[in-house]
């Protein structure tokens, strides 16, 4: 057989890759089972959405390829999004990127700053693409721990320095997945400053941005002093508009940022379907008020998940943003052995929090995104095979 690059050779199978062959083999013994794995939404994209998809898909002007960097009206639609959201200002021109899904914008960034040699600041545990995109543009990642007592943040303090020498990004994700934490100003401005004294360019992926409880908003970088010349922030309208399926996100901040991710998608892709584009126009600047009905739906579950897993003997602060509940596994488990004792016990999927790296051994992520009444069901299966825990 014709041999494999070696950076292919040298990818791990994708984490969910993996947990489906463990679900196959639990189905294959006639274990019924339900999945609280993957964080994709039930819900489905709002109509208003899909009426405008409808109706664009019959104009024979997006038959033929869309331009590179998006339709200008679209980037115009994100940037009056970021105004009215936040009061961040934008140029649509030169400081806003259409992406085929915030996924291969994470992953192409690399290959715009990466050398051999070159270094990733990821987050640890993190969203696998920032460590993958890096490794195929044949960088080094650096995984920052995303510990409980600092919050799941980053410090920065404790990088060494001949790796912030070797750093060009810094990758964070807040909401974050997979803890559900979350980042104020304060650390924003902490990592903009560390950004600008070391010369490392800031890949802030928001992709839970508009998923906030009990009142909570997330921030955004970019609001920040500085921001926009710290570098870049991802935002997608996968999760915010319930729209995984359709590719449709966006880069903006940094202009020379946006520029170099522009020349290596324009050599590789030609963009994002127009008709889906201006269905994205529709999500960005039509109706909103699906939003805080998808957040009161997740804080339903949320409220769920923790009060039945608190009162299994976990002691669980309720999360105030995101889609996942992080969970510490009980005495005598890693990650791994309590996600296949849950899933042989109980039948339920969960993922095991090492697959996010090593720093989410001894977790589990539960998500939200699983329609209610199963996951009540999925939790009295858990409680009737564990009983209660100790940590
Ligand atoms: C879901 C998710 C994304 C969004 O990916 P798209 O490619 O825009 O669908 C990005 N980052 C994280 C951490 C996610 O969980």
């Amino acid at each position: 057989m014709t041999e494999l690059a070696e950076r292919i050779k040298n990818l791990p199978p994708y984490l969910f890759a993996r947990i489906d062959g463990k679900i196959a083999a639990a189905k294959a013994k006639g274990i019924d089972v339900i999945s609280l794995g993957i964080g994709d939404p039930d819900l489905p994209t709002p109509k208003n959405i899909v009426d405008k998809m409808a109706a664009e898909v019959h104009n024979p002007a997006h038959h033929q390829y869309p331009s590179y960097a998006g339709m200008l009206s679209f980037r115009q639609a994100v940037a009056e999004w970021h105004r009215r959201r936040g009061g961040v200002e934008l140029d649509p021109q030169t400081e806003v990127l259409t992406l085929i899904g915030s996924k291969e914008g994470i992953a192409h960034i690399s290959f715009c700053y990466i050398n051999p040699g070159d270094v990733a600041l990821v987050p640890d545990p993190g969203y696998p693409v920032y460590e993958i995109g890096c490794m195929l543009a044949g960088g080094e990642s650096y995984k920052m721990p995303l510990l409980a007592e600092n919050g799941f943040l980053p410090v920065f303090e404790d990088i060494p320095a001949a790796v912030v020498k070797r750093a060009k990004l810094l990758f964070l994700n807040y909401p974050n997945n997979p803890t559900s934490a979350v980042a104020d100003g304060a650390f924003f401005r902490k990592a903009i400053a560390f950004a600008q004294a070391n010369d490392i360019i800031i890949c802030h992926d928001a992709a839970y941005s508009e998923i906030g409880f009990d009142g909570y908003k997330p921030v955004s970088f970019l609001e920040m002093p500085g921001g926009k010349e710290a570098g870049i922030e991802f935002n997608s309208l996968s999760k915010a508009y319930n729209m995984t399926g359709w590719r449709i996100a966006w880069a903006a901040g940094r202009h020379d940022v946006i520029r170099a991710l522009g020349t290596v998608k324009s050599n590789i892709d030609s963009g994002a379907f127009q008709a889906v584009q201006a269905a994205g126009i529709e999500a960005l600047l039509g109706p909103q008020d699906n939003i805080a009905r998808m957040c009161a739906v997740y804080q339903e579950r949320r409220d769920i998940v923790v009060e039945a897993l608190n009162g299994m003997g976990w002691r669980l602060e309720k999360p105030k943003a995101a889609v996942y509940v992080w969970a510490p596994v009980p005495k005598g488990f890693t990650s791994e052995s309590f996600a296949e004792f849950v899933l042989e016990k109980a039948g339920v999927v969960v993922t095991p929090g090492n697959g996010y790296g090593a720093a989410g051994e001894g977790y589990i992520r539960i998500t939200l995104t699983i329609d209610t009444e199963l996951l009540r069901e999925a939790l009295r299966r858990m409680e009737d095979s564990l009983g209660s825990v100790t940590f």
